[in-house]
């Protein structure tokens, strides 16, 4: 099934991908009892803008199992950034290039912006990052977002940290 969000057209495999999503034993942050994830399952209902919800939910996207999610840290007075991605089963049709590279080793996400403090960018990605995945044609959305720090934890110090089965 064709499918598109912003300008980048993917022909998604829906039964595939609801397969794939049935087949992860948590979301990312589900899975991890860090401050930045248990925050996360605290705003998660309202992180994802209408737009996106109903893109998920016609391509075969489960939003309480995000494939890979990670935490900025606080951006502002109880304001917090996540990026994170979700897979889809299937190949990208056309869109603009979704990476850029810096220098030799390091690359940036080009996101785009479908709702107020939410960006999204999709491409071919590194490969199945939850082995639910393993071996399938995968098209990666990216996503960013700028959200509510609710818990009265602090964020876990650092910077950007990658939450993952790695
Ligand atoms: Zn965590």
């Amino acid at each position: 099934m064709l499918t598109k969000i912003l300008d980048w057209v993917i022909d998604v495999d829906v039964a595939a991908t609801l397969a794939a999503y049935a087949a992860i034993e948590s979301g990312r942050a589900a899975g991890c009892d860090c401050a930045d994830c248990r925050n996360f399952v605290a705003v998660r209902s309202r992180v994802y803008p209408e737009a996106f919800v109903k893109f998920a939910h016609s391509a075969g996207i489960d939003l309480e199992r995000e494939v890979e999610l990670a935490c900025s840290g606080l951006v502002g007075i109880g304001a917090t950034e996540y990026t994170g991605l979700f897979h889809l089963v299937g190949r990208l049709v056309e869109g603009p290039a979704d990476v850029e590279q810096m220098d030799s080793s390091s690359w940036r996400v080009l996101y785009r912006s479908l709702a107020p403090g939410f960006s999204v960018a999709a491409g071919f990605g590194q490969g199945a990052l939850d082995k639910a995945f393993a071996g399938l044609p995968l098209v990666d959305v990216n996503w960013e977002v700028t959200t509510d720090w609710v818990i009265p934890d602090p964020p876990t110090p650092g910077i950007a940290r990658l939450r993952g089965s790695q």
